[in-house]
């Protein structure tokens, strides 16, 4: 089983590089924000609880998330591996992930950083914005408050994974084609 973390700031280009990735290394691709997308379109009772956070850029709570990823993984058991984008968001979600993955006599192989500066990232958003049809996308305000949340609550998973020496910053500025080489050549010296 290989399990990567797809990690950096909102609109640093790690749902378009999961999708080669997981092409690639015939890996499952779990995106939280999509799993939230799918439950707001379908107007679940969890949509509608995650759609009040997310329109303001906050994080959805802590155990509604966990137990939503737990379960998309548990009805994916026949896989080679999982690449986890937009989670762990945060210190206690990357321990329920350690902890849920070690039950399972598994762990994180690798975190990958894509690296990309809080001006670029805003560029990128609005402009996703004008054809994503994402209510969080076309905000600059709420977009400043997804970068500040990243900043405050999520980087540290970075540092929780460095501890082991998984952890590896990749530059995210450049041509799709160079910074999935970049991220590829990254996978295949973490295993
Ligand atoms: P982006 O990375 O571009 O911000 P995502 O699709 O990853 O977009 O996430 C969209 C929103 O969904 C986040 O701003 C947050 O409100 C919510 N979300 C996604 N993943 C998590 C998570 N692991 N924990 C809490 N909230 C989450």
């Amino acid at each position: 089983m290989m399990n990567i973390i797809l990690f950096g700031p909102p609109g640093s280009g790690k749902g378009t590089q999961a999708e080669n990735l997981e092409k690639k290394y015939e890996l499952l691709h779990i995106s939280t924000g999509d799993l939230f997308r799918y439950e707001i379109g379908n107007q679940t009772e969890l949509g509608v609880l995650a759609k009040s956070y997310i329109d303001k850029g906050e994080l959805v709570p802590d155990d509604v998330t966990i137990g939503m990823l737990k379960n998309k993984v548990n009805a994916n058991p026949d896989v080679k591996g999982y690449i986890f984008d937009g989670f762990p968001r945060n210190e206690y979600q990357s321990e329920a992930l350690d902890n849920f993955l070690a039950e399972k006599g598994q762990t994180v192989n690798a975190l990958l950083q894509l690296d990309v500066d809080d001006e670029e990232i805003v560029k990128r958003i609005l402009n996703r914005g004008k054809t994503s049809g994402r209510t969080d996308d076309n905000d600059e305000s709420i977009i400043r408050n997804r970068i500040s949340v990243f900043n405050d609550e999520t980087a540290p998973v970075y540092d929780h994974y460095d501890k082991s020496g998984k952890s590896t910053k990749i530059d995210g500025i450049g041509s799709l084609e160079d910074i999935f080489g970049r991220l590829s050549a990254a996978i295949d010296a973490a295993v």
